[in-house]
């Protein structure tokens, strides 16, 4: 039977954890049996007094996510029952959504095959015989729409027997969803003529910084040009930039934000790449176009919200910041980027 615990004032999760054994208090807050508190106190740092918490037994044990460990064990011979839990949560709060995953699960003999979670997200595996080795978590989709979402970051991690193995992700499409909702964003499968390879390409999520761009000399505007020039001229999987802000203001998704962009060449990683659409760099044989005050407003508020959906990211630059002989994004929207940050409240490159 689990134990009802009433919090003390002053008393912290690691505090409670300690005095009931648990080596992490996310044994007892990730628990399936504080479903509701967790609703209740989405964040773990802030319980207060009088909420009762539920102790669970202590053969439960969650998996901390994202560590990359494997655990072994070794087990009785026979059949053994293995749970594996999957709990989403978003950059502000736990969500409800259960979506169709399937988690691709290797078992120590070797055999490798998907398993899809029930409407609760538990995948149950009930295995004849696995007397030692350890069972991995390959891969774990999100298909719920056409842009497939893998969290193949969250591999490699042990599963224990009999227990109840928890993992919480982050629920990637509904802040992507929120994003685009928040500014009113031209969805890629709304305007895209061209499918995106998402089974190649690898995975972000990791953000740090925002790196701004431009079209360059041929100031494209639509972007449609841009999907040609990437994917049919260079031959890539999709778009290389996450944002793409027209002059009117007006914000069309690129790359999908689970996926790492192509904008900064050997140096993708942990990057979001924002098109600002036009050619800001002066030529002798052409003049560069001006920043409309509507398309830095967009591209500003886009940013400011970016840094609240991901608490790393800390910095802003423009192409030529990662890259030397780059002009991108221009000599005049580069003299801009000091009071967009000022106005994001981001750090230099
Ligand atoms: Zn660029």
């Amino acid at each position: 039977m689990a134990t009802v615990h009433k919090v003390k004032s002053g008393e912290s999760l690691s505090v409670i954890a300690q005095q009931y054994g648990f080596r992490s208090w996310k044994a007892i807050y990730d628990h399936p049996s504080n479903s509701d508190f967790r609703k209740r106190r989405p964040n773990p740092n802030l319980i207060m007094a009088g909420d009762e918490i539920s102790i669970p037994e202590k053969t439960s044990k969650a998996v901390e996510a994202g560590t990359g460990k494997e655990h072994t064990y070794k087990a009785a011979s026979g059949k053994q029952k293995i749970e594996f839990l999957v709990t989403f949560i978003d950059s502000l709060s736990l969500t409800d959504a259960v979506p169709e995953l399937t988690a691709t699960l290797s078992l120590p003999d070797g055999t490798k095959a998907d398993h899809k979670a029930d409407t609760k997200g538990t995948i149950h595996l009930v295995e004849p015989d696995i007397s030692s080795g350890k069972v991995d978590v390959v891969n774990i989709w999100d298909a719920r729409e056409p842009a497939i979402i893998r969290y193949g970051k969250y591999a490699t991690w042990g599963l224990s027997t009999n227990q109840s193995n928890v993992v919480r992700l982050p629920d990637k499409r509904k802040i992507i969803n929120r994003i685009a909702s928040k500014h009113g964003i031209t969805r890629r499968s709304t305007w895209g003529k061209k499918t995106v390879n998402y089974l190649t390409m690898d995975e972000d999520w990791d953000y740090t910084t925002v790196v701004i761009h431009h079209s360059g000399n041929g100031g494209e505007t639509d972007p449609v040009a841009i999907e040609t020039k990437h994917m049919d001229e260079r031959g890539w999987d999709d778009v290389g930039y996450h944002y793409l802000v027209r002059p009117d203001g007006s914000i069309y998704e690129g790359r999908h934000l689970a996926y790492k962009g192509t904008h900064v060449l050997g140096a993708n990683s942990n990057k979001i790449g924002i098109l600002m659409m036009g050619d800001f760099e002066s030529q002798w044989y052409d003049d560069d176009d001006d920043v409309s005050a509507a398309h830095m407003s967009a591209a500003q508020a886009l940013v400011i919200t970016l840094k609240a959906e991901f608490a790393t990211i800390t910095k802003l630059g423009g192409h030529r910041d990662y890259k030397t002989d780059t002009e991108c994004p221009g000599g005049d929207l580069y003299s801009q980027l000091p009071a967009m940050r000022a106005a994001t409240g981001l750090g230099g490159p």
